[in-house]
């Protein structure tokens, strides 16, 4: 007689010793694969891996590759290298509605002053966490997504959802990543998608969208020591720079209605998430005896869901304009959007079945936050309308992502097991 499941004896699935070491073993074997971007030379070597797993789990496997010609229309940089991978595995339990799990497979590279592993590719596990590149962000969340699934497979526990499992290429890199290829091409079909891309602090309905800028300030070269000749274009930037102070202190003055997570609150005293606006790179100049004849300045703003881009874009041009005609500076403003904002009503119904299962499974209650970062998830629901919600392992306080040190409490990975089987089987 098949024996009745209920939410103790998943309990004891769950926790049971060879859990952890296969969640462990499979996330080494994960972060081994260095699917750092750029290049992002390995991702068919990851997938490969992972479509034998996935065949085990009895799913259908597709390894999708984004055309050379697609892929060359968007990426341009010359640091990019090797085929864009990316998998797509299906399975069906005959299930009323299904969802989209997805994260990225990417890694960013090693970056300096490691202390903890002797590489950031091969982990090790030191005071309850594990430690490499990537396991937060966010290869941690594909090991905990197998593990769930070998525990359902094992204890006959069948998914309230058909599944479609999306793990893709070049999220850290934009801009054009494999999950933007899948909206384009019509490969995301649930009815709801899940973004494991994020931290374990809240239920992620809110962030940021990007917009890149870039500002030639141009001037007259002549000697040094005759500068009335000339103009000073590196001069004139920062004259520039003092009056785009006073755009980023508007700007940033606003408040969007999504909250901030309890940690950014406690760091900043923020409550809600809010635009932003930097200036991150100057360039200009090319000698001391030589006035320069241009100064480029670049970064980027970050508008909150209640922005519009086209009006984002607008007050930016109008700000310059008044720069110019203000101090008689001759400049060009170019300005390029990334990935656009994301917002999903906190009441949404797949919101609430996402933050119950992860209250349940961490024991505490998740808040439903905001971040001021963009995600690639922005682009895809634009296309795809779909009710999304990003929730991960890690925390911005402690797991350093994209940083040296990179780790993640094996007890989080541990819980967001628990979390997946909750949302998936009683969610
Ligand atoms: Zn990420």
């Amino acid at each position: 007689m098949e024996e009745v499941r209920t939410k103790d004896n998943l309990e004891v699935a769950v926790e049971k010793e060879p859990t952890e070491k296969y969640l462990i073993d499979s996330l080494k074997d994960l972060v081994r694969i260095p699917t750092f971007v750029p290049p992002g030379e390995h991702y068919g070597e990851i997938v490969d891996l992972l479509i034998t797993v996935f065949d085990e789990l009895e799913f259908e496997c597709e390894r999708i590759e984004i055309p050379a010609d697609i892929y060359k229309s968007w990426q341009r940089s010359d640091a990019l290298h090797g085929e864009r991978v990316n998998l797509l595995a299906i399975k069906d339990y005959g299930a009323k509605e299904s969802i989209d799990i997805y994260t990225h497979l990417d890694v960013v590279p090693a970056s300096e002053g490691w202390t903890v592993p002797p590489s950031p590719f091969d982990p090790v596990i030191k005071d309850g966490r594990i430690y490499g590149r990537g396991v937060a962000d966010s290869k941690g969340t594909v090991a905990a997504l197998l593990t769930a699934l070998c525990i359902m497979n094992a204890n006959s526990l069948e998914s309230r959802y058909n599944l479609r499992i999306v793990l893709t290429t070049d999220e850290e890199i934009g801009l054009y990543s494999g999950l933007c290829f899948f909206a384009d091409e019509g490969f995301l079909k649930g009815d709801y998608l899940l973004c494991m891309d994020s931290n374990s602090e809240g239920i992620c309905v809110g962030t940021n969208g990007v917009l890149n800028w870039e500002m030639v300030v141009h001037g007259r070269s002549c000697h040094s020591s005759i500068p009335f000749l000339g103009v000073n274009a590196v001069e004139n930037a920062s004259v520039v720079i003092q009056e785009l102070n006073v755009l980023k202190s508007d700007i940033e003055r606003r408040e969007s209605k999504v909250p901030c997570s309890p940690e950014i609150t406690k760091i900043t005293g923020q409550k809600q998430i809010k635009p932003v606006f930097n200036v991150t790179m100057i360039n200009g100049g090319v000698k001391e005896n030589l006035i320069p004849s241009s100064c480029t300045l670049r970064g980027d703003r970050r508008y909150i869901p209640e922005e519009e881009v086209d009006a984002v874009k607008k007050e930016f041009v109008e700000a310059v304009a008044a720069i110019k005609a203000k101090h008689g500076i001759d400049l060009d403003l170019y300005q390029v959007p990334g990935f656009p904002p994301m917002f999903t009503d906190p009441d949404d119904e797949w919101v609430i079945r996402v933050k119950d299962a992860a209250s349940d499974a961490f024991g505490v209650s998740k808040p439903i936050i905001g971040v001021q970062g963009g995600l690639d998830i922005g682009y895809a629901v634009k296309r795809t309308n779909q009710p999304v919600c990003a929730f991960g392992v890690g925390s911005s306080a402690d797991s350093n992502v994209h940083g040296p040190d990179e780790n993640v409490r094996i007890s989080d990975l541990n819980n967001y097991v628990k979390f997946l089987i909750r949302l998936l089987v009683s969610g």
